[in-house]
Parts: C-alpha cells; structure tokens; sequence
C-alpha cells in the first residue's frame, strides 16, 4: 500500500514538473509584434500623408472655384453694365425718332410753322428735308432693333453666368465639406498614433533588452533566458520572525501575521475577487511570497491608482506571478531581483479599498502586462487562487 502511495505521488510530481510553457513568450515573438507595429506605424504614416496630400488638393480647387465664383460676378457685373447702356441707348434713340416724327408731322400739316421748323427755303428743299427725316427714323428703327437684340443676347448671357454661379457655389461647399471630412479623418489617425509608438517602444525596449543580456531568438523569455531566481526547497534567507513560514514549495505568506481575510478568493475567469484581501494595519510590511524578479512598480497600471509591486517568480520550469495592491509605499524597484520573504512594500489603501489591506493576486504563466502587453483580458484568464502556492 506504501509503494503504490510513493508510485502515485512520483506520477503527479512528474505531471507537475512538465513545464506548463504553451503561453511563454520567445523572444522571436517579441521580434515579430516590433516589426508588426513598426509596419503599423509607418503605414499610419503613409496614410496620414496621403490624406494631406488630397486635403491640399481640395483646398487648391476651393481656391480655384472660389476665384472662378469672383470673375463670374465680375463679368455679370459688366454685362448688367453693358445691358444698361444699350437700354439709355434704345431710350435715346426712340427720343430722337419721337423728334423726328413730330417734324414730320408738321410738315404733313403743312402748318405755318413748317418753314420755321424745317428752315426750308422752298418746296424742293423741303421735300429733300423730310426724305431725310424718313431716312433718320428708318436708320433709328433699325437701331433700336440691334440694340434690343444686344440686349437679349445680354440678358441671356447674365442667365448663363448666374447658373453658373449657383454651380460653383455647389461645387465649394462639396469642397468645404470634403475637406472638413479629411480632416477629421487626419485627426483621428493622429489620434492612433501615440498608441502605436507606445506599443512599438515597449517592444524595442524589451527586445533590446533580451539582446542585450544574450537571448537568442528562439529563447522562450523568463525559461531559456532573463530567468528569475528559482523557488527553492526551503527559500532564500532573509524570512521575517515570529512565525513566519516558508512552505515546502518555497512560498510563503506575505506577511508575517494579519488579523483576518476581509475578502476571499472566488473567481470564474470573468467575475467575482481575483485574489486575497489581508486584514491588516497600514504600514506593516509585505514580502514577496517566492524568489523573483519584480517587473512592475507603480500605481499607473490600475485605474483606481492603486500602488502595486508585481514579481515573477520561476517554478519548476514555468512562470507564476505575484501582485501586491493598496500598498502605502514600495521597498523595492523595478527588475531587481528579490528573494523570498524580502520586504517590496508596506500595506496601504490606495486605490479603490475601504481600509488597510493587502490585495494578494497570483496567476500561472501570464502575468499582467509581462508577456501578454496590454491585454488585461487574457491576463485575468490565468488567475488563480494564491492558496495553491502560499501555505493556508
Ligand atoms: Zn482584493
């Protein structure tokens, strides 16, 4: 019965040695999102110049239609100029045809005043007077039709320069519109860009990193290489007194004591409390539950502004991460390297938290923002309940 218990356990330590690495990140992979987002940003690039580009182009024929608008109105201008003179014209001329007829009529009437009018000398002269007065009226008549044809001609020529008009007023405000359309779509894919070059910085500086410490590659980050310090049977040094417990696993708690669990683990992938909540008085000091490396200080990753350390620690060959929220203040700094038990920070409530405690989250082989950046929902798929690391 013994034997079969030894066989057993053997088994399911071998199970829990096979390296659990289907979400480790190569460096490879880091590699290929820097070159997905410098793609990303030059083509954005590319984009943002290409719709200034036509941005210019509308906004030269704006400028073009709205010079073309100026000369149509100039021309109708003149054209309302010209139509007025040949109307004084017609008016003048139909005068003097009116002059005209009344001295042919009272040379008609053979009135008295004929001679006086016409100045006539004798009945010959005369006649040769009102042949020219026929002629006179004659040459008005035609006159007057010329003029009243100019006149039309004009009138028709002032219809075809407003419609004109109205369809240059057309085309600028289509102008104006597709301009104030580009625009917007220049601002919003400006908008996008610190995103990107954000994203693109993180990734230079992680893979420039790994190069620099000698990965290769094909090197799965935190396993083949830039590994944190190994959980070991029985810890590192360094534990705090009274009490204090390191588990045979190398975690231990993360703190020394605390007066109670304000809220306990309950978590379905999607809902519910990630992590531990430890009752305990502000300024008691946290220690990281395994030998690790600290990855993330600050209070900028939670949008209630909780301060927070977050460590990964290397267990049998696969990433598992711990996170300290609330904290009043921090004993440790980014990529330092820290051991079990080691003082990173001191209990606080900042954040969202009603009073002093400890939010204790851990999850397996992704960590928040570690080798999954950004994505905060695949993170929360990996949680798990920081009891099947740190004695109960
Ligand atoms: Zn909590």
């Amino acid at each position: 019965m013994k034997k079969v218990v030894i066989v057993l356990s053997f088994i399911l330590s071998i199970v829990l040695l096979i390296p659990q690495d289907i979400n480790a990140t190569t460096l490879q992979e880091y590699e290929d999102q820097l070159e997905k987002y410098k793609n990303e940003l030059n083509d954005k690039n590319n984009q943002i110049a290409a719709s200034k580009k036509e941005l210019e182009e509308v906004q030269q024929k704006l400028a073009d239609y709205e010079k073309q608008i100026k000369d149509t109105e100039e021309a109708i201008k003149k054209i309302e100029e010209e139509i007025k003179k040949n109307n004084e014209e017609i008016e003048n001329k139909k005068k003097e045809s009116k002059k005209l007829m009344e001295y042919y009529q009272i040379s008609n009437g053979e009135n008295v005043y004929l001679e006086y009018a016409f100045g006539a000398t004798d009945i010959t002269d005369m006649i040769y007077r009102l042949s020219i007065v026929e002629q006179l009226t004659d040459y008005n008549d035609k006159v007057m039709k010329e003029l009243k044809e100019l006149v039309r001609q004009n009138q028709e020529k002032q219809k075809e320069l407003e419609n004109k008009k109205v369809e240059l007023n057309k085309l600028t405000e289509e102008m104006r519109e597709q301009s104030k359309k580009i625009k917007g779509n220049i601002s919003s894919m400006e908008g996008t860009v610190p995103n990107i070059k954000g994203q693109l910085s993180y990734y230079q500086e992680r893979v420039s990193y790994y190069k620099s410490i000698g990965c290769k590659s094909s090197d799965t980050i935190g396993i083949d290489c830039d590994k944190p310090k190994r959980v070991s049977r029985g810890g590192g040094g360094g534990g705090g007194g009274g009490g204090y417990l390191i588990g045979a696993n190398g975690f231990a708690s993360p703190l020394n004591s605390y007066n109670y669990i304000s809220t306990g683990f309950y978590w379905n992938g999607y809902s519910g409390h990630k992590g531990l909540d430890f009752a305990e008085g502000c300024g008691t000091p946290v220690r990281a539950v395994a030998t690790g490396r600290v990855y993330y200080v600050g209070s900028n990753k939670d949008i209630y502004g909780a301060k927070m350390v977050m460590i990964v620690h290397n267990y049998n060959g696969r990433l598992v991460f711990s996170q300290y929220a609330h904290l009043s203040g921090y004993a440790v700094s980014t990529n330092q390297d820290v051991y079990v038990g080691q003082v990173i920070g001191y209990v606080g409530s900042t954040g969202w938290s009603t009073g002093c405690h400890l939010h204790l989250e851990m999850s397996n082989d992704v960590g928040w923002d570690y080798n999954r950046p950004g994505n905060y929902y695949t993170y929360i798929n990996y949680i798990t309940n920081p009891y099947n690391y740190i004695p109960g």
